[in-house]
This record gives structure tokens, C-alpha cells and sequence, in this order.
């Protein structure tokens, strides 16, 4: 069963067609990395997965939900996706409990009690159960990604979403996200990620797709695309990138 299926994806703003017939499929449990260079249209590619870009055609199929037919509950079905970006954009008026109980409350309609359970349960698993009662300028980038990695998990996504979640930190500080998020991975999390971290990508993904201008060039798995790519688009990214 695939989690997340698309289908001939085209995404273009104005004049510039930035995807141009994008098809994958992300099967349930799968963890697949996206890598590219700058301006491929990756962050495009993941937005058009979760709607917050609507493709200009092709498919968008989650769960067996096609979020692309007009007729279907976007919220609903965006409920079940969570997403984490390179910015944190947690509340800093909030503190870090807070914060991971604010959606549950107002989009899940859970009790008070049960969203602070909840939200210190996830809290527990990214390793930031003392911090509950801090706020976020209290916390480094890294544990800040944490906390916005618990929020999503919070809502219990059954696809997570990331979009370079560790290129705004510190370099001492990305082995602590990206732990957490082999942990996930490990759980068996289905998860699309955008990533410069090849050593990640080596390990962890399950497929690994390579973007190029709009079109995946390569798609396969880790020790395929980065150890033996097929094509020189993608021999000359991994030169600069490893
Ligand atoms: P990547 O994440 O791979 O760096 P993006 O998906 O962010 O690439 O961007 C791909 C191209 O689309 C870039 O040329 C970018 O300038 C353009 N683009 C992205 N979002 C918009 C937008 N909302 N309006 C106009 N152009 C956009
Ligand atoms: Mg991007």
C-alpha cells in the first residue's frame, strides 16, 4: 500500500514551470529522501503534497485520497500530514508544552488534559521532557526543531513531511534532529524528506530521489542514486555536495 502517490505533477507561477511531470509513489513505512541542487523544485514538490501550493495538473493521491479532486476536504485530509520546515515557527509567547497543545486542541478538539498528555509523551520521545515548561528562546535551533518535530507528531500523522529540517542550525546541532528523526524512521514512520545530509540519506532512506529542474532524474535506492548514479547531472551534485 502507498501512503503518498503522484501522478504527472506539474506546479508552474506565472511563466515558470518550475515541476514538470513529477511521478513517485512513497510506500507506507518508507522513508524517501529528496536531494537536488537549489531552485530544483523540491520545497514546491512537498507543498504540492500537502496543498499548500496547488498544483497547476496531475495528481496528488494521500492515503488513498486524491487531495487534487476539487471535491475533497482539504483540511481533513491535510490533518493527516505533518510538516516540519527548516524554520521552527513555534509560538515564543508560548512555552514548549504549550505550543505542542495549541493544534491539538483547536484542530483535534482534545481536552486540555489529554493534549498536555499527549504533548509530553512526544515531548519524552525527542528527548525534551525537561524542557516542557521553557519557551522557545530558551532553547537552542536544535532543540527548537525537536519541540516543532513533537508538535507534528502530536496531531498523529501518518505521513511526515520535511523540508530541510536541519540547514538553518549550527553544524554541532543537527546530529541530535536528525537522530530523532532516525528514530522515527526506525518506528516506522512513513516520511518524505528534503535533504543535504547524504550521510542521512544513506542510511536511513529506503529510496532516494534526485531532482534536477523541475524533473526527478534518478530515483532508487541510497547506495544507487549517491553510490552509483546513473546519470552526470547527478554525479556532478554529489561532487559538490560530498
Ligand atoms: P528548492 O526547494 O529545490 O530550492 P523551490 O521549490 O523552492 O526549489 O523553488 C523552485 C523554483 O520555483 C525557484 O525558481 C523559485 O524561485 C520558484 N518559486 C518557488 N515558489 C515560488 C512562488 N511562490 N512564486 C514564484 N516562484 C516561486
Ligand atoms: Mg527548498
Amino acid at each position: 500500500m502507498s501512503t503518498v502517490e503522484i501522478k504527472d505533477l506539474h506546479k508552474s507561477f506565472g511563466s515558470l514551470e518550475v515541476l514538470k511531470g513529477i511521478d513517485f509513489t512513497v510506500e507506507t513505512g518508507q522513508v524517501v529522501c529528496v536531494i537536488g541542487p537549489s531552485g530544483s523544485g523540491k520545497s514546491t514538490l512537498l507543498r504540492c503534497v500537502n496543498l499548500l501550493e496547488q498544483p497547476t495538473s496531475g495528481r496528488v493521491v494521500v492515503e488513498g485520497i486524491e487531495l487534487t479532486d476539487p471535491d475533497v476536504d482539504i483540511d481533513a485530509a491535510r490533518r493527516r500530514l505533518g510538516m516540519v520546515f527548516q524554520q521552527f515557527n513555534l509560538f515564543p509567547h508560548l512555552t514548549v508544552v504549550r505550543n505542542i497543545m495549541i493544534a491539538q486542541e483547536r484542530v483535534l478538539k482534545r481536552k486540555r488534559a489529554e493534549a498536555e498528555r499527549i504533548a509530553r509523551e512526544n515531548l519524552e520521545k525527542v528527548g525534551l521532557l525537561e524542557k516542557a515548561d521553557a519557551y522557545p528562546a530558551q532553547l537552542s535551533g536544535g532543540q527548537q526543531q525537536r519541540v516543532a518535530i513533537a508538535r507534528a507528531l502530536a496531531m498523529n500523522p501518518t505521513l511526515m513531511l520535511f523540508d530541510e529540517p536541519t540547514s538553518a542550525l549550527d553544524p554541532e546541532l543537527v546530529g541530535d534532529v536528525l537522530g530523532v528523526m532516525r528514530q522515527l524512521a526506525e518506528d516506522g514512520m512513513t516520511m518524505l524528506v528534503v535533504t543535504h545530509e547524504m550521510a542521512f540519506a544513506r542510511e536511513v532512506a529506503d529510496r532516494v530521489v534526485f531532482m534536477d529542474q523541475g524533473v526527478i532524474v534518478e530515483d532508487g535506492p541510497p547506495q544507487q542514486v549517491i553510490g552509483d548514479p546513473q546519470h552526470e547531472r547527478t554525479r556532478e551534485f554529489l561532487r559538490r555536495v560530498l
